[in-house]
């Protein structure tokens, strides 16, 4: 797959590739460079009454291909993103900033296996059957909704897109779907590998533009049965209001403040290396990233060297060169998001002990918006720097006395997304686990997913879960059918 060949990005409605009907355009950024390198179009309800139009033409005939069929095509979108993984990597990189290898190996190959995981999972989705008595048997039919929306956000652009409308397509909806228009490079090729696939014209339609306009639209329409959204939690506010109004299905996964709770027994070498990898991955920008490290007093000072050791030494640098460990941040607004988080720390009392400024790198990249990663002490938890999602390369450090405590700190925020645990004593773990209000909790672990457990996060991190089977009960509606075989005796 030669990218630049297919610039500019383009809409993808009814197999056809084309601009917004208005002619207007956005700049696409690549964040190394801090340079626009090609556009998007900026679509508006026009563009999404069209797509949704597109959608529901293709609803009858792909609501009722069989589950083997509909799986044929997600099979093949699979292979076909194996096959292009270089491609995408480069293309998710240069668009989004983070390193080359990261997309490589996590980003690309994930979003192949997101078709993969649902392209079994749609030959194995069945109605359960109730034997009421011996004349009456109610058993259920999940039945595809029709036209859903798909709202994805900029920070694992293809994962996150991929993870939406692969459940959405295998349980037989037709879909229109809205990339974010900070990282929308990935969703447009993919857009061609669904033609090379074959797929049938309308059934996945991905439309480009702002949030306010694309997302709006969605959001408002009658005929679009359900939204799957992931992003902020500010945003996901204003599409409950639209949608829950309107009665349509919704499902948010929303931000977080994950805490990370370090235990004096922990396995003291592999616990910094990982909780290192759980701050800083993506610089910062995964929902799932622990940015309040919670550090039993006894190891403090400790454990803390151990990690402002390992911090100052992750290489900041272009994303496209494979020694990268930390890429450029997303965008320019985002990248002065989090250098005024930087100051607002040191305003609030907090004391920098590596990092706490932008990384000016030379070359191609002097423009680019990096920062160096940072660990901040000495600030309370109920301060703005640890109740308010940075989402960068920031981590605070907050020490505790005693397992009660972690666990206060740890649940006191608006946010209930994920949580890690580093002990060696599982009974210790397994209570944490019990208190701690979030949708995942990992246990000597990060970002361990098994596709087949739900995800989700509880407070303002989430509405509904993902994954496995809970995607496809979500996109389907569930029909309850009894039928009385028989009279019973006692109607003789
Ligand atoms: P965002 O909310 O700004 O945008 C997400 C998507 O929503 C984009 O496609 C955007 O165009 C669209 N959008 C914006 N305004 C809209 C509106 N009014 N109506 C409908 N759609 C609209 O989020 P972001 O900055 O792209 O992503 C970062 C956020 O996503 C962080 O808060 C992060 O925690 C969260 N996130 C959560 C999860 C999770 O699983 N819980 C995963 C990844 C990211």
């Amino acid at each position: 797959m030669k990218t630049q060949d297919l610039l500019p990005i383009k809409n993808y409605i009814f197999g056809e590739f084309s601009p917004a009907l208005s002619g207007k355009t956005l700049p696409c950024y690549e964040p190394a460079t801090g340079q626009v390198y090609t556009s998007l179009p900026q679509s508006g309800s026009e563009d999404v009454d069209k797509a949704v139009e597109a959608a529901q033409r293709a609803f009858p005939e792909w609501s009722a291909l069989p589950a083997r069929e509909r799986s044929y095509f997600l099979r093949k979108l699979s292979h076909l993103l194996e096959e292009n993984i270089e491609a995408f990597a480069q293309a998710e990189s240069r668009d989004n900033g983070k390193p080359v290898s990261l997309a490589e190996t996590v980003d690309i190959p994930r979003s192949a296996y997101n078709f993969e995981f649902f392209a079994d999972a749609a030959t194995q989705f069945a109605g359960e059957s109730y034997a009421s008595s011996a004349h009456t048997l109610n058993y259920i039919l999940h039945q595809p909704l029709g036209v859903v929306g798909c709202i994805s956000p900029w920070n694992l652009p293809l994962y996150l897109f991929t993870w939406k409308i692969a459940p959405a397509l295998a349980a037989g909806n037709c879909v229109v779907a809205k990339p974010s228009e900070v990282t929308p490079m990935t969703a447009y090729l993919l857009s061609h590998l669904c033609d090379k696939a074959g797929l049938p014209p309308g059934v996945l339609n991905i439309v480009h533009g702002l949030g306010q306009d694309v997302g709006t639209a969605l959001s408002r329409h009658p005929a679009v049965k359900a939204i799957s959204f992931t992003g902020s939690t500010m945003t996901g506010q204003k599409i409950a209001q639209e949608a829950g109004t309107r009665f349509k299905k919704l499902a948010l996964e929303m931000g977080g403040k994950n805490p990370t709770l370090v235990f004096a027994d922990c396995d003291f070498e592999n616990t910094v290396s990982e909780v290192v990898r759980s701050a800083f991955a993506n610089q910062g920008q995964i929902c799932l990233c622990g940015s309040r490290i919670l550090i039993e007093k006894s190891i403090y000072e400790k454990f803390k060297n151990a990690l402002v050791e390992k911090v100052s030494k992750l290489r900041v640098g272009d994303p496209q060169d494979g020694n990268t460990q930390q890429g450029a941040l997303v965008s320019q607004v985002h990248f002065e998001k989090v250098l005024s988080y930087l100051t607002l720390a040191q305003k609030e009392g907090g004391k920098i002990l590596c990092g706490g400024k932008a990384k000016i790198l030379s070359g191609r990249c002097e423009q680019g918006w990096f920062i160096e990663p940072t660990l901040i002490e000495g600030l309370d938890n109920s301060c703005r720097t640890n109740q308010e999602e940075i989402f960068g390369p920031v981590a605070t450090l907050i020490p505790f006395t005693d397992e009660m405590e972690a666990v206060r700190i740890a649940n006191d925020s608006q946010y209930g997304l994920a949580c890690s645990v580093w002990t060696t004593n599982l009974s210790k773990a397994q209570r944490v686990a019990q208190e701690i209000e979030s949708g995942i909790v990992w246990i000597n672990t990060w970002m361990n997913r098994d596709l087949r457990t739900p995800f989700g996060g509880v407070k303002n991190s989430g509405l509904g879960r993902e994954g496995g089977m809970e995607a496809l009960r979500f996109f389907s509606e569930a029909k309850t059918v009894c039928i009385h075989t028989e009279k019973g005796p006692y109607e003789n």
